[in-house]
């Protein structure tokens, strides 16, 4: 049976929706605050960067399919959680400050680069790291690099490497986990590579963001009306 308080409190909690929903309306406009997520789906941002939103899967959809992106590379969208980062790995590359490439120490002093030809005195670190990610459906290792690492550390691998050389392991392990079990929006690229005469499959960080709760939920009720309209 229905009681009356129930409905009264619905109706309360229903109205108290429509006013919230024109007064961003009003606020806002309709082309951003009403407009569907579906509206980004598929939608080719500046340089080539598809939405967070578009070709979203679970990663078992990816590591269930081993040979996935032996033809050419595939992308997809993740909501995952980054569930290990693992502090005794090589996490970044001595880089050179003109062109990014690797450099090697030079006969001397300084550093050589070979993309410039030149020798420099001094060079930057840039993070390429592998973390592990984690959904509903399973967990895999992806490859990170430096823009994408700064955002998920917090902070550039030269930073990391002095907290590690000034404070001590402890407060460098602490960074990494601060930055464990914090959800993200993760495009993706899979491809093939070859690792001792085998093909193995490989996922790398082409874009991350933060979640954005509110965008969350309106691209989830989305795609539940896309269920029941079947
Ligand atoms: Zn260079």
């Amino acid at each position: 049976m229905t009681c009356a308080c129930c409905i009264i409190l619905t109706t309360i909690g229903m109205l108290r929706l429509v006013y919230d929903l024109s007064n961003r309306y009003d606020s806002e406009g309709k082309d951003t605050s009403l407009a569907p997520i579906s509206a980004e789906v598929g939608a080719t941002r500046a340089g080539g960067f598809k939405s967070m939103y578009s070709d979203r899967v679970f990663l078992s959809h990816i590591t269930s399919d081993p040979a996935m992106g032996q033809e050419k590379p595939v992308f997809f969208s993740l909501y995952a959680i980054i569930s290990h980062i693992k502090p005794d790995q090589n996490m970044w590359y001595r880089a050179c400050t003109t062109c990014n490439k690797k450099v090697t120490e030079a006969f001397g002093s300084g550093y050589w680069c070979e993309g410039c030809q030149k020798n420099y005195s001094e060079c930057s670190l840039r993070y390429i790291m592998v973390i592990k990610l984690s959904d509903p459906t399973g967990e895999a290792w992806v490859s990170v690099f430096n823009e994408h690492a700064e955002k998920i550390i917090g902070c550039s691998a030269d930073e990391l490497d002095r907290i590690r050389k000034e404070e001590g392991d402890d407060s460098y392990v602490l960074k990494l986990k601060e930055a464990t079990w914090v959800p993200h929006l993760f495009r993706v690229s899979v491809t093939q590579h070859e690792y001792m005469n085998e093909k193995r499959q490989r996922i790398t960080v082409r874009g991350e963001a933060p979640v954005d709760f509110a965008a969350e939920s309106k691209y989830l009720l989305e795609e539940i009306a896309k269920l029941t309209a079947c």
